[in-house]
């Protein structure tokens, strides 16, 4: 993955598990309204733990 890719959930294919907010060792995922939002995105380090982990894979990198 290139640098400076941050994390992009698809909305409308999450199921608010929110094992990707439990997986993200920057601490950047919230879980917003059952669905999982990047809440800090200028601290999101691209590392991909999140699209791993999602078991919908529901998050991409962009
Ligand atoms: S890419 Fe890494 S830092 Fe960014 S949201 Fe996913 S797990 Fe967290
Ligand atoms: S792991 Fe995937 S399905 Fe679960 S809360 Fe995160 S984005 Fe949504």
């Amino acid at each position: 993955m290139a640098a400076g890719q941050k994390a992009v959930i698809n909305e409308e294919l999450c199921t608010g598990c929110g094992i990707c907010v439990d997986v993200c060792s920057q601490k950047v995922l919230e879980m917003v309204d059952d669905v999982a939002k990047l809440v800090k995105p200028e601290a999101c380090d691209g590392n991909g733990e999140c699209v791993e982990a999602c078991p919908v894979a529901c998050i991409s990198l962009k």
